[in-house]
């Protein structure tokens, strides 16, 4: 469970091992860097960011697709969702940059899933009771507003394409409010406001081991071989979290697999479609524009041989697979007919760190004393990233701040049992 703000930052001003700073926080990608900004707005903590890269957004946040969204199974995860929301929309304010990189474009969100009348029913009021704005779109109202879609919803399999026989959907679930940022903006801006807050961001500065001491967590080792202490590390390594939970021999509850994931970037024609971002249920895949307007970013169908588990996230192959692409493309061509392709494909590969067993986080103490976790994202970390700061921050501080999510801080806790989800990665 997590501990009270009062237990917690008590163990964070642990004195008995003189520590140089209260808490260090292993990361500084979308997720490490929104729990400093969190906890320094809201405490005078002494807080040390370490990131092994030369700078922001190098790891999964780079790589990020940066959509918004809230339509979770778990209600408690759609106000996560919505009130991370409001923080990216009202981003200088969150901030309180005055002219931060990132900014909000709203496109909204089509889920073109299979449902009954009554589990979209039962989705619609779950997103209205939580506060955000979604409407039920009929077939034909869904096709006047973007005519270029097709609506079928029977699942493609891409060993026999040539078999497949399309099924229109009649009703579909639409997020009104659902947008992108700029993920290494965002990075970036959280890294300058932590800064502004007192906290010490350190790039090209890894961990190499923690240091413990009688089975608790008390300081990290770097890589020019100094040591640390603090009351708490937070582990907020993204693909690189199991490394840094082994060197303490704590989480070994969850499987958390770092997976490859392919993007593919394609060029279209001038008229633009302003085409929502769509989830695609035939295939699992999803679809957003690039601001531009010109340019489509297609997340590759959850198909297992497109997504390789590695152990090793130093060594992540960026150029995604032919066969992946020509998949990706015909899987979009499917749910698109009526957009023309023009120019060149492109494309990059990140890694989901996935949560096998709920695709959602294990977030807050670990059963290693002094060692917090922020880790297994799955697809989620980005639009999560400012309500999981306020909660590890609220849950260590026991201070509240605006834009916190109306949540129980222990609801990713590591003692849970599995979250209810949708099945699969979209939970
Ligand atoms: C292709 C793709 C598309 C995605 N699309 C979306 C989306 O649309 N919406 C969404 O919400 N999420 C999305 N995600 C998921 C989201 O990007 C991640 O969940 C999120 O970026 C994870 O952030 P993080 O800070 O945990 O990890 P990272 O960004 O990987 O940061 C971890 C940091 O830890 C550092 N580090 C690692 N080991 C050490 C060490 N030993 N010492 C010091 N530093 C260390 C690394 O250098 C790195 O900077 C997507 C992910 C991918 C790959």
């Amino acid at each position: 469970m997590v501990q009270s703000g009062d237990a917690a930052e008590a163990e964070a001003m642990e004195p008995t091992h003189h520590p140089d700073v209260d808490v260090i926080v292993i990361g500084a990608g979308i997720i490490g860097s929104a729990v400093a900004y969190q906890i320094a707005r809201r405490s005078p903590l002494r807080v040390l960011v370490v990131d092994k890269a030369a700078g922001p957004a190098t790891g999964s946040t780079g790589a990020s697709v940066a959509i918004s969204r809230c339509r979770y199974t778990v209600p408690e995860v759609v106000r996560l969702a919505y009130c991370s929301q409001l923080a990216y929309r009202s981003w200088s304010t969150f901030t309180g940059l005055r002219e931060p990189i990132s900014d909000y474009t709203q496109l909204g969100a089509l889920w073109v899933f299979d449902r009954t009348s009554e589990q979209l029913t039962a989705e619609y009021e779950r997103m209205r009771g939580n506060g955000v704005a979604v409407e039920v779109l009929s077939a034909n109202e869904v096709l006047h507003r973007w005519p270029e879609l097709d609506l079928c919803i029977e699942p493609i399999d891409f060993e026999a394409v040539d078999k497949h026989q399309c099924r229109q959907g009649k009703f579909f679930l639409y997020e009104v409010e659902a947008g992108i940022a700029d993920p290494a903006g965002a990075n970036a801006d959280l890294v300058a406001a932590s800064r502004r807050e007192g906290v010490d961001v350190r790039f090209g500065t890894g961990v190499t081991d923690i240091v413990t001491d009688e089975g608790r967590v008390f300081g990290v080792r770097l890589d020019n071989g100094d040591e640390v202490r603090c009351g708490l590390v937070v582990n907020a390594a993204g693909p690189w979290c199991n490394q840094i939970n082994e060197m303490a021999g704590a989480q070994r509850r969850w499987t958390l697999t770092p997976t490859r994931v392919q993007l593919v970037l394609r060029e279209w024609n001038d008229t633009d479609p302003r085409l929502p971002i769509t989830f695609d249920g035939s295939t699992d895949g999803c679809y957003r524009m690039e601001r531009s307007g010109n340019q489509i970013l297609l997340v590759s169908p959850e198909i297992p041989s497109f997504m390789e588990a590695t152990s090793d996230p130093d060594n992540l192959r960026t150029s995604p697979d032919r066969e992946c692409v020509e998949a990706t493309l015909a899987a979009f061509q499917h749910r698109a007919p009526g957009v023309r392709h023009v120019g060149t494909t492109t494309g990059t590969c990140g890694l989901y760190t996935i949560n096998e067993q709920d695709s959602h986080p294990i977030v807050g103490p670990s059963e290693v004393p002094g060692l917090w976790l922020a880790n297994g994202f799955s697809g989620h970390g980005f639009k999560l990233a400012p309500g999981i700061g306020a909660m590890v921050a609220r849950a260590i501080t026991g201070a509240e701040a605006p834009f916190d999510p109306d949540i129980p801080d222990d609801l990713f806790s590591i003692d849970r049992t599995p979250l209810a989800t949708s099945g699969g990665v979209f939970a």
